[in-house]
């Protein structure tokens, strides 16, 4: 079982065996990996000479065997130095976590390649999830890597790029005629009835381990340091949990010395159930029945990790700050304008909340911060595509460039 210990249960602590199991039987809690850490014996020269992906950092992930890894690629992108932004913002020390440029272009590949991997380990035979877009084309992707067939549950009305981007990779799609919430307790009962594994639901405990990799990259790229604040764009809170776990693990095993991060939870203002618990200083989560939002990525009404995501933050000192679909799509614009990386709605919003924690002098032009940006712009042209980004046909003479070039 590589390095697991066990399955514990967030809420009791009751622990089971690492199997194919995701809910405490006492008390209906979640359950997560649990690792013996203080007998992984691993140094900053463990990594050295390895491939660059989230697969480096094996000693941590939650697989028996390195045989059963279904690998694109995901993980190890790179930590781009912000020096344009920041001084935009009066900042000196700011990166991009550019997360855009995984194998199908979001973050979800890394949670994806965990799951599919283990998925095989378990020995199961199809897997699947519900999306709010990115998940569906990373679990496809990987399915189809690992042969495996595999079913999609999602909203609608999402974005069609990542539709066609899901269905192309041969996955089964299912649109759901309801929100996110919906297209999740389908995809539960699925796999219940048909022993599929639902990467975000049954195999969750190993799934959500695929994203501590982004705590990791950070600190090993800032040469073996945590940064001093980080700013998460949230969902369910699965991303933020682990992240806020990679930087803790981290610690533990004697890689980096201190972790002295705050993390910041960002979320769009027509779904933010958990930056409002944060901002009324609570983890009680009241749930948003329709979400509307454009970073649809987002747009998770009744998110599973709510609660935990809102204690990371409290427990770290971060903040919680929500922006608008204008401030959205200003901060995709400012980020591909300043700094050359083109996000989605759900990837920008963490920058949107930089610009307004930045105005509210919550921020210290010294301090390390990091913006994760966690998706492709490319999955949702329309949301920028406004008639006056359409170019204007000019004859191919000399002349019409007088009127265009800046000198
Ligand atoms: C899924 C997603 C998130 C949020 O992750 P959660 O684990 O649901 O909080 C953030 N950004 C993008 C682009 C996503 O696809
Ligand atoms: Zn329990």
């Amino acid at each position: 079982m590589g390095n697991v210990q066990s399955l514990e249960c967030r809420e009791c602590g009751k622990e089971y065996a690492p199997t194919f199991r995701y809910v405490c039987d006492e008390c209906f809690g979640p359950l997560e990996v649990k690792y013996d850490l203080a007998s992984i014996k691993v140094t900053r020269e463990t990594f050295a000479g390895r491939a660059k992906n989230l697969w480096r950092y094996f000693e941590l992930l939650p697989l028996g065997e390195k045989s059963r890894i279904v690998d694109l690629g995901a993980g190890y992108t790179p930590l781009h130095k912000a020096e344009r932004l920041a001084k935009r913002l009066g900042l000196k020390n700011l990166y991009i976590k550019n997360d855009t440029v995984n194998p199908t272009f979001s973050f979800k590949d890394r949670p994806a390649s965990v799951a599919v991997s283990k998925a095989i380990e378990l020995g199961l035979s199809a897997v699947g999830s519900p999306s709010t877009g990115n998940l569906a084309a990373a679990t496809a992707a990987h399915a189809a890597r690992a042969g495996l067939p595999c079913y999609i549950f999602i909203p609608w009305d999402i974005e069609p790029t990542k539709v066609v981007q899901a269905a192309t990779y041969g996955a089964e799609i299912v649109a759901i005629k309801g929100t996110y919430d919906d297209a999740n307790k389908l995809a539960t009962q699925a796999g219940e009835l048909y022993n599929i594994g639902i990467v975000n639901v049954n195999l969750r405990p190993y799934y959500v381990e695929g994203s501590k990799t982004l705590g990791f990259e950070v600190c090993e790229q800032l040469n073996w340091d945590a940064p001093d604040h980080v700013i998460v764009p949230t969902g369910s809170g699965a991303l933020l949990c682990a992240i806020g776990r990679g930087f803790t693990e981290f610690e533990t095993v004697g890689l980096i010395k201190e972790n002295r991060v705050k993390i910041t939870s960002a979320q769009p203002y027509g779904c933010s159930p958990i930056v409002d618990a944060i901002k009324q200083g609570t983890d009680a989560i009241n749930p948003v029945e329709k979400p509307n939002t454009i970073a649809k990525s987002l747009a998770i009404g009744e998110p599973g990790d709510g609660v935990y995501a809102a204690r990371t933050v409290h427990q770290t000192k971060g903040f919680g700050e929500n922006c608008t679909d204008e401030e959205i799509v200003d901060a995709i614009k400012l980020l591909a304008s300043t700094e050359g990386i083109f996000t989605e709605p759900g990837g920008a919003v963490s920058i949107a909340v930089l610009k307004k924690l930045v105005n509210a002098g919550k921020t210290n032009a010294d301090e390390t911060v990091v913006c994760y940006v966690t998706g492709n712009g490319l999955k949702t042209p329309e949301v920028v595509a406004a008639p006056s980004t359409k170019p204007v046909a000019v004859d191919p003479k000399i002349e019409v460039l007088a009127q265009i070039i800046r000198r």
